[in-house]
């Protein structure tokens, strides 16, 4: 609705040829597939997927390039400024290395910024606002797929401290470019929930509190204000789908410290959505939430926000989404029978393990992937002794998942598996008689037929055609 009357407003002024078409047009989806950078739809971003990016937009008069500094195994940290206008805005990305989302939106905004036909747009604005990007803080945490650095340091409880020679350069990038806006661009855990719904937070915001008592001055009140503006947008393009980030004071956080300079500081942070494993949602809605940032400082649209646009913004439920939710299981112990969802979760790194997360009424909860399994009941996981050498194709496979056979065990290098589907091998903390929390998310799922489904690590295989349900991960 606020785009529709925007662009009404934009049509109405063009009509009266009093002023140039305002820059108020923001990204559609359509214009973003055009500029997304291909190569970025992937887990994780290190500097050398967008080293060669900038290498090439360094040949572009419109971007002015500067190294910032080294981190601390001595790759360089780019800067990167825009337009030369007045108003200063200072937007960084992935001081935790693995948070990557925005990188890749970062990636896509100097695309659209430099399209050919962008040119009309662009002039709105280049001499109204000085935007400088640093894309990837944490280039280290980054090739490590880590939060931290290589010191092992929290660069976003640094910022007063100052230890982490990356900490340091945003510092330092802050006290020489004075901005009057900071976009601080994370992302968050998949298990946050937008309130009392079951959906994701695929974004949440914040404008960080600069004291305990979370006051509001003039400048985070144009933050929320800019924030009201983005929680308009996410209205229209992903309604339900916008949470508010946890808003206690963090003293040692940049967010928190920049607030506290006056700067006006938003936290946006990347969130999942179903069946989006790369956060490829979250990453065209921040390239969509970049360039309204850019027209509404420009043009000052903002400030005609209330709070009431912010305060209206519900908080993440942590732990209102899972992995999975499997619903309506029959169970029955001594005697006693009961019906149970049942919620997995992912250990995403290392191991890759799945678990049983909770067991009961979980119909408050939203997931990733859901399975109704009402008529189906808990069939408790049995090992296959490996005692020659066994090939699995998928008719031999079959046959022992419904003989009742779940897993294997002894020596795993007898066991040669030629389908696509997960083998479970040697599992260690297996529910027994019925499903129970943190146990390994192996069991089968079974009528007065017999076998039906299998739960293999995690993952949901209909025997009865043969279909995995759902990937492992988000
Ligand atoms: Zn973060």
């Amino acid at each position: 609705m606020q785009q529709a009357l925007k662009w009404l407003f934009a049509s109405f002024l063009s009509l009266t040829t009093v002023v140039q078409a305002m820059a108020v047009d923001g990204l559609s989806v359509e214009q973003y597939q055009q500029i997304k950078q291909p190569g970025l739809d992937k887990p994780q971003h290190e500097h050398s997927d967008i080293a060669p990016l900038l290498a090439l937009h360094q040949q572009n008069a419109l971007f002015r390039f500067s190294q910032l500094g080294l981190s601390a195994q001595g790759t360089p940290v780019w800067q990167i400024d825009i337009g030369t206008g007045p108003i200063k805005v200072l937007a960084w990305s992935q001081m935790h290395g693995d948070e990557p989302t925005a990188t890749a939106a970062l990636m896509d905004l100097l695309n659209f910024v430099s399209a050919p036909e962008q040119k009309n747009w662009r002039d709105n604005w280049l001499n109204k606002v000085t935007l400088r990007l640093i894309p990837m803080v944490n280039p280290d945490g980054a090739a490590a797929n880590s939060r931290f650095n290589s010191m092992g340091i929290d660069i976003n409880r640094d910022a007063k401290a100052l230890q982490s020679p990356e900490g340091q350069l945003l510092m330092q990038a802050a006290k020489a470019f004075k901005p009057a806006f900071g976009l601080n661009l994370h992302d968050q855990n998949r298990f946050y929930a937008a309130g009392d719904s079951n959906k994701q937070t695929t974004i949440s915001l914040l404008a960080p509190a600069f004291n305990e008592a979370k006051d509001i001055d003039a400048s985070r009140k144009k933050a929320m204000q800019l924030i009201g503006d983005m929680a308009d947008l996410m209205a229209e393009q992903l309604p339900g789908y916008l949470g508010k980030y946890d808003d206690t004071f963090s003293w040692r956080s940049f967010g928190d410290t920049f607030s506290g300079m006056g700067i006006s500081t938003v936290l946006i942070e990347s969130g999942g959505y179903p069946g989006d494993d790369n956060r490829q949602v979250a990453r065209r809605l921040n390239a969509q939430l970049l360039v309204l940032s850019i027209e509404s400082i420009a043009s000052g649209a903002y400030l005609q926000q209330t709070l009431e646009g912010y305060r209206a913004i519900p908080f993440n439920r942590d732990g209102g989404i899972k992995d999975v939710l499997i619903d309506n299981i029959g169970i029955a112990i001594n005697g006693h029978d009961a019906i149970v969802d049942v919620a997995l979760e992912f250990d995403l790194v290392g191991a890759k393990q799945a678990r049983v997360r909770d067991i009961g009424d979980l119909s408050i909860y939203g997931s990733y992937h859901r399975f109704d399994a009402t008529g189906l009941r808990y069939q408790a996981p049995k090992a296959y002794t490996l005692t020659k050498a066994l090939t699995l194709d998928k008719t031999k496979y079959l046959a022992l998942l419904r003989e009742g056979y779940s897993h294997f065990s002894g020596d795993a290098s007898l066991l040669t598996n030629n389908t696509d589907w997960p083998v479970v091998l040697n599992p260690k903390g297996l529910s027994d008689t019925s499903p129970q929390r943190f146990r390994h998310a192996t069991f089968l799922l079974a009528n007065n037929e017999g076998v039906q489904l299998a739960l293999l690590n995690g993952q949901l295989l209909d025997l009865r055609n043969g279909l995995i349900l759902y990937p492992l991960g988000t």
